[in-house]
């Protein structure tokens, strides 16, 4: 069939291949690299990456986990916490959050977040505190939570920071604020490796050795196992795409910013929708872009008209944690976390990445507002 219509590209909620094309060829050495010695696991490669990761992050210590899950329970279970401690975390988060409480041997406390932000809200912890024994603040879409008031009302707890959509991003100019933080490398994260890998950041020397110790069998010395572990490592192979990508990453987040930017600046004016706000002190790094549709529109309808003219819109996430059958037992109904549950009707995530173009986001931004005129 022929046509005189331009088809449109469809345009994707990610690009890794565009970001892949950037190191291709520095992966590829890499991969040889290894290939050549056989060290998949553990070695130079990895441990190259962790002191790149540290730099980065402007901490001590960086320690490679096989996936950002595990890192947050490494973290949790290196804190040493009394069983069944009750841990504070937001109710709108990827549930990976609230299973790392649970795979420590925790338990999690859910509270809502403030309506500007979707940031884990101060007041409501300060509600929660009694009884818990650790604050898990998650950094959400790319900003960080409100460090400054969370460290004083854990007057003491451990402040474990999920850092998994957070990566290279600032608070008052800091990325680490807490005692201890665990981040995703999954591939479609800030910084994605080529299959799964997480990390665990830290200033703490003890905390740092304890994490890796757990991470290994419990092992520092082979075949000898200090303490009850698991394996949650990072491979060389991930270690080198990770490397790659790290050197790329300021310039990645910069073009992030740019396209909220121009986001920002098409959609202002079209009704139906609030864009998303950066928090006080916060250096954005824009992992997700979420617009809130409504009120009183359909967001599923407006998803549904993008989807159709090939945008790769999406939701995160459309139940939280509380509500998902997996967490019944936390004994939370509808109405329990309000904020949390009108995020979750309301958030639409618009296609971002580094390298979409001033076209694709137009093309978004118009077909969002013939939906929303629909
Ligand atoms: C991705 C993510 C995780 C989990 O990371 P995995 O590497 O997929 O295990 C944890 N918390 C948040 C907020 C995430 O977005």
């Amino acid at each position: 069939m022929s046509t005189d219509q331009p088809v449109d590209e469809p345009v994707p909620l990610v690009d890794l291949k565009a970001a892949h094309a950037e190191v291709e060829a520095e992966v590829r050495a890499g991969f040889d690299r290894v290939l050549a010695t056989g060290g998949y696991v553990k070695g130079p490669e990895t441990a190259g990456f962790e002191a790149e990761y540290a730099a980065f992050s402007g901490a001590r210590h960086c320690v490679g986990a096989a996936n950002g899950t595990d890192a947050l329970e490494l973290a949790l279970r290196a804190l040493d916490l009394p069983p069944g401690g009750g841990v504070v975390l937001p109710a709108n988060t990827f549930v990976a959050t609230a299973e790392a409480v649970v795979r420590a041997g925790l338990r999690p406390v859910l509270v809502d977040a403030d309506p500007d932000h979707l940031l884990i809200d101060p007041e409501r912890v300060a509600d929660a505190l009694p009884g818990a024994v650790a604050l898990l603040p998650v950094h959400l879409n790319g900003q960080l939570a409100p460090m400054g008031p969370l460290l004083e009302l854990a007057a003491g707890r451990p402040v474990v920071e999920d850092a998994a959509q957070s990566q290279g991003a600032r608070q008052h100019g800091r990325a680490l604020h807490g005692l201890v933080s665990a981040t995703s490398f999954y591939p479609g994260k800030n910084l994605g490796a080529y299959g799964d890998a997480g990390a665990v950041v830290t200033d703490d020397d003890a905390l740092a050795a304890a994490v890796r110790l757990i991470g290994d069998h419990g092992s520092g010395r082979k075949y000898e196992h200090e303490r009850f572990g698991f394996n949650s490592r990072m491979d060389a192979l991930q270690a080198v795409v990770l490397r790659a990508k790290l050197r790329r990453l300021p310039a990645w987040n910069e073009a992030r910013r740019a396209a909220a930017e121009r986001y920002h600046r098409l959609l202002a004016g079209i009704d139906g929708l609030t864009p998303p706000r950066t928090a006080p002190g916060n250096e954005h790094v824009w992992h997700l872009y979420a617009v809130r549709i409504g009120p009183g529109r359909d967001r599923d309808a407006v998803l549904a008209a993008l989807q159709a003219a090939g945008i790769g819109a999406g939701v995160h996430y459309p139940v939280p944690v509380h509500l998902q059958p997996a967490f019944r037992q936390l004994g939370h109904g509808a109405g329990a976390f309000p904020v949390a549950e009108r995020a979750a009707r309301e958030l639409l995530t618009l296609p971002l990445h580094p390298h979409i173009t001033a076209a694709q986001q137009e093309r978004v931004v118009e077909t969002l507002a013939e939906a929303l005129a629909a």
